[in-house]
């Protein structure tokens, strides 16, 4: 079977005044369709920006990443914005909703972007808004719902698309204790279904659901720990 994701001697350096930051500096793994994967470390480790780069937001400096199978540093920018806009569901831990917009309409956002909009668009967000546990907040805007219902909203519009791969940069970051765990288990079914999941955190207990470790340090991989299922933790 393809992987979802082959990377080789990633690197990236940033160019700065004061010299060259080598934020990652040789990262290489494969990640299977269907894996569940948290990537730890401390801060500054390079763990947003590899998140970065498997979500071709940015380009590496050197080394190889196929999604799919296919070379990403082979396709133009409006290659990877098709495959932001198709393939990919983005998670953030700041929500990023828009304010403005009621929870339906911000889970239409990347259809309306992405110039996708259509009649039967409505119907999907409301379904989506559903899936997640909001059917009963369509209309509430971003101020009137609790981090967790926002972080819920988040994760429906990341579904808008239907990607089979989701990236998730500390999306517990900002929940208590109880409220991750609910993120955590809506995120294990969408696993679940099949969908390929690599999320950054610093908990362990969030790690700890998840199928598999990777953990950074200075840019390097220092661990990549399978989790067995049903071991205690
Ligand atoms: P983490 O998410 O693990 O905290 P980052 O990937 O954000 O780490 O950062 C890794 C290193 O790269 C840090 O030293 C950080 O200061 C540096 N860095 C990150 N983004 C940039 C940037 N846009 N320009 C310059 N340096 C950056
Ligand atoms: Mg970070």
């Amino acid at each position: 079977m393809t992987s979802a994701v082959q990377i080789r001697n990633l690197e990236k350096l940033y160019p700065l005044a004061g010299g060259v930051v080598a934020a990652l500096r040789g990262v290489s793994f494969e990640v299977p369709q269907g894996d569940f994967v948290s990537i730890m470390g401390p801060s500054g480790s390079g763990k947003s920006t590899l998140l970065n780069l498997l979500g071709c937001l940015d380009r590496p400096t050197a080394g190889e990443y196929f999604l799919g199978g296919e070379n990403v540093a082979e396709m133009s920018d409006d290659q990877l914005a098709e495959v932001r806009a198709t393939r990919l569901g983005f998670v953030f831990q700041s929500f990023n909703l828009l304010s403005a917009l009621t929870v339906v309409e911000n889970i239409e956002l990347p259809l309306y972007y992405s110039g996708r909009l259509n009649r039967d668009s409505r119907a999907r967000c409301h379904s989506l808004a559903k899936r997640v546990g909001l059917g009963d907040r369509l209309d509430h805007r971003p101020a009137q719902l609790s981090g967790g219902q926002q972080q819920r909203v988040a994760i429906a519009r990341s579904l808008v698309n239907d990607p089979r791969f989701m990236l998730a940069d500390e999306p517990t970051g900002n929940l208590d204790s109880a409220t991750t765990l609910e993120i955590l288990q809506l995120l294990k079914e969408l696993n679940d279904e099949g969908r390929t999941i690599v999320l950054v955190t610093h908990e362990p207990e969030v790690a700890a659901l998840t199928k598999r470790t990777i953990l950074l340090r200075d840019g390097l991989v220092q661990s990549d720990e399978l989790r067995t299922p049903g071991a205690p933790r």
